[in-house]
């Protein structure tokens, strides 16, 4: 039928035109992300012990590490420590194709993702952000998720109500948070410790009677 295209296509327009607009007036307006969102990439300077896990394990060997060694004399110890000094931690996000493993596979924490994504440059050599820049994204760090009420206490938590327990067990059981409970079925299934036998004492020897002869 001759015009039934024109006819569906301002059936859609029509159709859209009574819609709400969805479209978000970016730079005017700020997008809501979520708050995990891979934005950039930030370095908390203090945990990074420059073991170079993160450089190693990068796809794209984009991230480039400089340290030297310190003298660290302990008092009272027999010989002075050694500890590694950070002089570099560059990462060219030029080249990072966001995957995050550096972040995961990090195991002192220094790594960190945060929503910020405008940090666009006119200069592709400036994308390259040195451990200032990297350590300046920190403050845009969200906090982590809370803890699962239902999980089990993490080692700081428990180390923690250990020391306030102290020599009294009713400190710790005001800090210890609650026993994990776990569904009937999951409990169930898990093997049941058996107690260690107990072992039988060792039948007495008795002195043979002395006859006197
Ligand atoms: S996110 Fe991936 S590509 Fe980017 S620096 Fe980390 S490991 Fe490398
Ligand atoms: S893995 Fe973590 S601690 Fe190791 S060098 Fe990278 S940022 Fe530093």
């Amino acid at each position: 039928m001759p015009g039934k295209g024109l006819v569906q296509g301002l059936a859609v327009t029509l159709k859209t035109m009574t819609q709400r607009s969805t479209t978000q007036q970016y730079p005017d307006v700020e997008p809501e992300l979520p708050p995990r969102s891979r934005g950039v990439i930030a370095l908390s300077e203090e945990n990074c012990t420059v073991c170079m896990l993160c450089a190693r394990e990068c796809p794209d060997w984009c991230i480039y590490i400089d340290s030297h060694k310190e003298e660290v004399v302990v008092p009272g110890a027999a010989r002075s420590r050694q500890r590694n000094v950070l002089d570099r931690f560059d990462i060219d996000f030029s080249l990072c194709m966001y995957c995050g493993i550096c972040i995961e596979v990090c195991p002192f924490d220094a790594l960190h993702w945060t929503p910020e994504f405008e940090y666009a440059e006119t200069d592709v050599l400036d994308l390259l952000h040195d451990k200032d820049r990297l350590g300046e994204w920190m403050r845009t760090v969200p906090p982590p998720p809370a803890h699962d009420v239902l999980g089990e206490p993490s080692k700081e938590e428990a180390t923690a109500a250990r020391k306030a327990a102290g020599p009294g067990a009713a400190t710790a059981a005001k800090t210890a948070r609650p026993p994990v409970r776990r569904p009937a079925a999951q409990a169930a299934a898990e093997p049941v410790e058996k107690a260690a036998p107990v072992e039988k004492a060792a039948p007495v020897e008795k002195d043979e009677p002395e006859t006197g002869r």
